[in-house]
């Protein structure tokens, strides 16, 4: 490859909301390093190529048309798609004719690695979790021990808030890893919006006639899903808290199949305190001066998002990495508080201790300290600042 090239990196995103994010903002992040960005995504799910025009898109062929992508065939949807889309992968690939310098890809996309090691081309992989949650997994070393994970890997997480499994991980492993997150705050700012749902700015005008760390937002993310009985009882303990609450509803939310998840809400319990929408501009809501706390299921962006801006959490994790994160949350860095039943009085008293009670201001105390501490990761001589230069060195340093 000629020395005046831009070195090509292809990026291989999960076509889900919480890890496409992560990925298109670690292709802004190299992007503005020097580095060419092809994004390689399946149809399902497709990132909009517009918002994005300085990378290039190359959908892959994942024949998951019409096929069960809800939340309780997802395994089966994970192996069809890593079948399918082999094939186009490596033609775009021998197409780019020994362009590529270096293959990203998430770590659930794993006919990436097959393709890569056929053609003999240097991958990383990029873990969207926590370095915590893969330690829980003691699986994972047996997977070293056969050698089925000799890869260099990339975090979207900071030494601060992971550092001692981060430590033991990196003893097992023993491969190069690069904890350059968070991401959203290591993106250039102006990186557009990764949304695959439109973002409703509104809220965003309603937060500015609320009173500062008044208002609780409600959000679940882009995939857990709830029954209805569980959506009214969080009304009514909404409700019954008396704060203003700025509540994400989106229309796959409940597990009953409806599409339009908000119908199901009694209308008399959010007229007076409360404002819904089907998808919020998360991070801009997080940094609201009137956000005062986040009950979230704990998906790790939100998770970092919400450290990132000193909001207290009050956690209602759902599945996978989510409990780690709540249960980091809760007992590791002391910013947020767990339900133990999603019930109108548990909702209410669980809100109530977040927002106005001491335990509470003690956790604000807390987010704020652990915000500065994120804040100093970033700058020259941080830890994810001095990560991130490691990455470009490892990659620039790559033979193909
Ligand atoms: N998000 C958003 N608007 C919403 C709800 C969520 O922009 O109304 C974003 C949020 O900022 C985060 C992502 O969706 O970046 C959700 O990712 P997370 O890892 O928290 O959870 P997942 O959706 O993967 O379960």
């Amino acid at each position: 490859m000629e020395t005046t090239e831009l070195k090509h990196v292809v990026l291989v995103p999960y076509p889900f909301q919480g890890h496409i994010t992560p990925m298109l903002q670690l292709g802004s992040i190299l992007h503005a390093k020097g580095f060419s960005i092809t994004i390689a995504h399946t149809k399902f799910n497709s990132p909009n190529p517009s918002n994005q025009p300085k990378f290039t898109f190359l959908p892959l062929s994942d024949n998951l048309d019409g096929y069960d992508t809800s939340f309780y065939n997802i395994l089966n949807a994970i192996s069809v798609m890593n079948k399918n889309c082999e094939s186009s992968f490596e033609e775009y690939i021998v197409g780019m004719k020994g362009k590529v310098g270096c293959i990203i890809y998430d770590s659930i996309m794993k006919f990436v690695d097959v393709v890569a090691n056929k053609l003999k081309l240097p991958t990383i992989v990029l873990r969207t979790t926590t370095a915590a949650y893969m330690q829980s997994h003691i699986v994972m070393f047996q997977l070293v021990a056969q050698k089925l994970i000799p890869l260099p890997v990339i975090w979207n997480t900071v030494e601060t808030l992971d550092h001692c499994p981060l430590q033991q991980l990196q003893q097992h492993l023993q491969v190069p890893f690069f904890p350059i997150g968070p991401f959203h705050k290591m993106a250039p700012p102006l990186m557009p919006t990764t949304s695959l749902m439109e973002e409703d700015i509104s809220c965003l005008s309603w937060l500015d006639k609320q009173a500062p760390n008044s208002v609780v937002y409600v959000s679940l993310g882009s995939m857990a899903i709830i029954d209805e009985n569980e959506l009214i009882e969080m009304a009514r303990g909404l409700a019954k808290s008396e704060q203003p609450f700025l509540w994400v509803i989106r229309p796959s939310l409940l597990n009953n199949g409806s599409d339009d998840a908000i119908t199901s809400l009694p209308e008399h319990l959010i007229q007076e305190k409360g404002l819904v929408v089907k998808w919020a501009p998360q991070k801009k809501v997080l940094a609201h001066s009137a956000v005062g706390g986040f009950f979230s299921h704990c998906g790790w962006n939100s998770t970092l998002e919400s450290l990132c801006e000193g909001v207290p959490m009050i956690c209602r994790p759902s599945f996978a990495d989510q409990m780690v994160n709540a249960r980091y949350l809760t007992h590791v860095w002391k910013v947020g508080l767990e339900l133990e039943n999603v019930d109108e009085k548990s909702v209410e008293r669980g809100i109530r201790t977040v927002m106005v009670g001491e335990q509470g201001m003690e956790m604000r105390r807390r987010a704020v300290e652990m915000k500065q501490e994120v804040e100093r990761s970033l700058i020259r001589g941080g830890s994810s600042y001095d990560s991130l230069n490691r990455l470009v060195d490892f990659i620039h340093s790559l033979e193909v």
